[in-house]
């Protein structure tokens, strides 16, 4: 079975993703898979540099991610374009590698780690998705401790997202990580085992 992962900003997925996979999942973490499709090679990365120029490139040949920041920031067009070509291929990434778990490991949970599931209409490529949500105030703190950032700054990225609220909404589970890590490992148990009964 697999499933999808989700939720806000440090609201507490990688954590959750550990706890899962203390207990065996397989998890996949789709951050890396968004850096996989652009390594040097990759055909994702010459649609990248045919589409934003050579500039984009280190002289190694490796993706110069400062330089398409630059590019895509503040350029609304140009961002969808780069989303245009990544997605597609993180996505078909994702389903290779699940595919491949599933094929290996019959027996085992797959966890997808997608921060921006539902900002990607990705909820259909997973049997179930379950949510990590946190109230705003401890979100902010946590995002702030680690990350290093002002409240202003870490008001503007958590507002760039959807709301969690709705993501609550839609998920087929929710686990929240307001509390303690005791709190939270007691839901991710409670998760895990409905699944391994299911
Ligand atoms: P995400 O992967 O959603 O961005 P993380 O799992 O990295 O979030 O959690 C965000 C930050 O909050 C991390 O520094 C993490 O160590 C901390 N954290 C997560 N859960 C808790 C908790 N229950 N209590 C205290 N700190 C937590």
């Amino acid at each position: 079975m697999n499933i999808g992962l989700t939720g806000g900003i440090a609201c507490g997925k990688s954590t959750v993703s550990r706890l899962l996979a203390s207990r065996g999942a397989i998890v996949i973490d789709a951050d890396i898979l968004a850096r996989e499709v652009v390594e040097p090679g990759a055909p994702a990365l010459l649609e990248v540099v045919r589409t934003f120029g050579q500039s984009v490139l280190h002289e190694d040949g490796t993706l110069n991610r400062k330089e398409l920041g630059k590019l895509v920031f503040e350029d609304e067009a140009r961002r969808k374009r780069l989303e245009e070509l990544l997605h597609p291929a993180i996505i078909q990434l994702l389903q290779e590698r699940m595919a491949e778990a599933e094929r290996l490991q019959p027996d085992k949970l797959v966890v997808a780690d997608v921060p921006l599931l539902y900002e990607a209409q990705m909820e259909d490529l997973f049997q179930e998705v379950l949510v990590v949500a946190a109230d705003r105030g401890v979100q902010l703190e946590r995002l702030m401790t680690r990350n290093g950032l002002s409240r202003e700054e870490a008001e503007q990225r958590i507002n760039a997202q959807m709301p969690i609220e709705w993501k609550k909404e839609w998920a087929d589970t929710v686990i929240d990580n307001s509390g303690t890590p005791e709190e939270t490992e007691r839901q991710v148990e409670a998760f895990w085992r409905k699944k391994r009964l299911a």
